[in-house]
Formats: C-alpha cells, structure tokens, sequence
C-alpha cells in the first residue's frame, strides 16, 4: 500500500485534486470527515471530549454542540490542545483501518488540511502539496459563497506557502484552470504514484 498526504491551503483545489486521484482508482481517506465521525453522538470520542470540556458542548440530543466547542477552544491554546490530543489519535486509528482494509495495491490519498500544521508528514510515503496564490483562493471560495472575510481570517490562522512547500515532495501548481491541474494530477497518478507504488510492493517480501 502506499500512502499519501494530501495538503493545501483553503480553497487551494484538495478535493478537486483529491477527486482525479479517485477517478484514477485511488482510495480518499477524508480526515475532516474522520475528525467529525469519531465524535458522533454515542462514540468514544464524544465521552472524551464530555469529559474534558463538560456537558456544556452537548446540544438537547446529546451531540456534539460543534459552535460550543469552538467557542471554548478559541484563544486557549490549552484547551485546543487537549481537544487535538483527544481526536488526532482517533482520525490516526480510523485512518489506518481505513488504509487496512482498501489493501496492499491500494494507493491511499490522506486529504489533511492542516498536515502542515499537525506535523505528521514523516509517515506518508509522499507528501503532495497543492498551490495557489491567496488572490485567487479567495476569488474561488468567493464564487463558492464563501465570506470573504471569513477565508481572509481562515489563511492567516494557516501555515503559509513556505511552510507547506517545506514538507512537499510533490507540488501541484492549481493557478491555471481545471484542465491544467487534471493534465498535473494525470502526471503524478501515471509517473510517480503507480511506479512507487509498484517498488514498493517489490521490495516487501
Ligand atoms: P477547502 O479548503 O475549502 O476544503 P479545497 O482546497 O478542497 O477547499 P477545492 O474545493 O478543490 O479546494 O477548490 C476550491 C474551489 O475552487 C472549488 O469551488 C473548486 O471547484 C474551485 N477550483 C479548484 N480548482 C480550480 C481551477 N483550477 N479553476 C477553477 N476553479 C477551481
């Protein structure tokens, strides 16, 4: 199996990237939708977070009050921590099953916002990192419905282009239009990706 981490600035193109390595039979482990599940009503991970942060992040069905949470996480350095040390290991487990079960040819495409950020980068095979300037990112999300104050705010709290390159194996340029980054992804999928993979699985007895 061989396993990729996908990152990029907001709006940068992930899932659009993300979704031509599908179409090419990779298999997308979603970390944002993993970071939601494994707090689901009734999960372990929701006593945890109850645990820590009280009932108070609960709504009136026993969910996870997501707008509670960030509310008491916001500015606490702290606080957003103990809520990262409850939830990173799950997504990490869930991941791996995940990854587990898609098999050994598979070809795993880890979709991580915030690799950058978490610092996990040294247990992927290869990091592929999408790029687009900030104009344009905000320009998409606008077009998206997105606030733009709002994706302003979001992109400073991020890591910049600097700080993602540095982890990148792989960068993907996504300033040109659709055609342009599926011709760049089609590359990576045909020339890095399946040969690497095919190493891979020769090497190990
Ligand atoms: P988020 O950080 O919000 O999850 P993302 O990094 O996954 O975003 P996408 O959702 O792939 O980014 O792209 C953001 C928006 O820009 C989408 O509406 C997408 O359709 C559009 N988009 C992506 N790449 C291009 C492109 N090359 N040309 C035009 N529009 C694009």
């Amino acid at each position: 199996m061989l396993s990729v981490g996908l990152t990029g600035g907001i709006g940068s193109g992930k899932s659009t990237v993300a979704d031509r390595l599908v179409s090419h039979g990779a298999t997308l482990v979603d970390s944002d939708r993993l970071a939601r599940e494994v707090v689901a009503g009734g999960t372990e991970g929701l006593a945890a977070v109850v645990d820590t942060f009280g009932d108070a992040v609960l709504d009136d069905r026993g969910e996870l009050d997501r707008a509670a949470l960030a509310a008491l996480v916001f500015g606490d350095d702290g606080a957003r921590r103990r809520l990262e040390g409850i939830v990173h290991p799950l997504v990490r487990r869930r991941a791996a099953a995940l990854a587990a079960e898609a098999g050994d040819e598979a070809i795993v495409v880890n979709d991580i916002p915030l690799l950058t950020e978490i610092g996990t980068a040294p247990t992927f095979d290869l990091v592929v990192v999408v790029e687009t300037p900030e104009r344009q990112r905000l320009d998409r999300l606008a077009a998206r419905g997105m606030d733009r104050d709002a994706a302003t705010a979001r992109m400073a709290a991020q890591a910049g282009d600097d700080r993602r390159r540095a982890i990148a194996d792989v960068l993907i340029d996504n300033s040109g239009d659709l055609a342009q980054v599926h011709r760049a992804v089609d590359a990576l999928w045909h020339d890095r990706l399946v040969p690497f993979a095919d190493n891979k699985r020769n090497r190990t007895p």
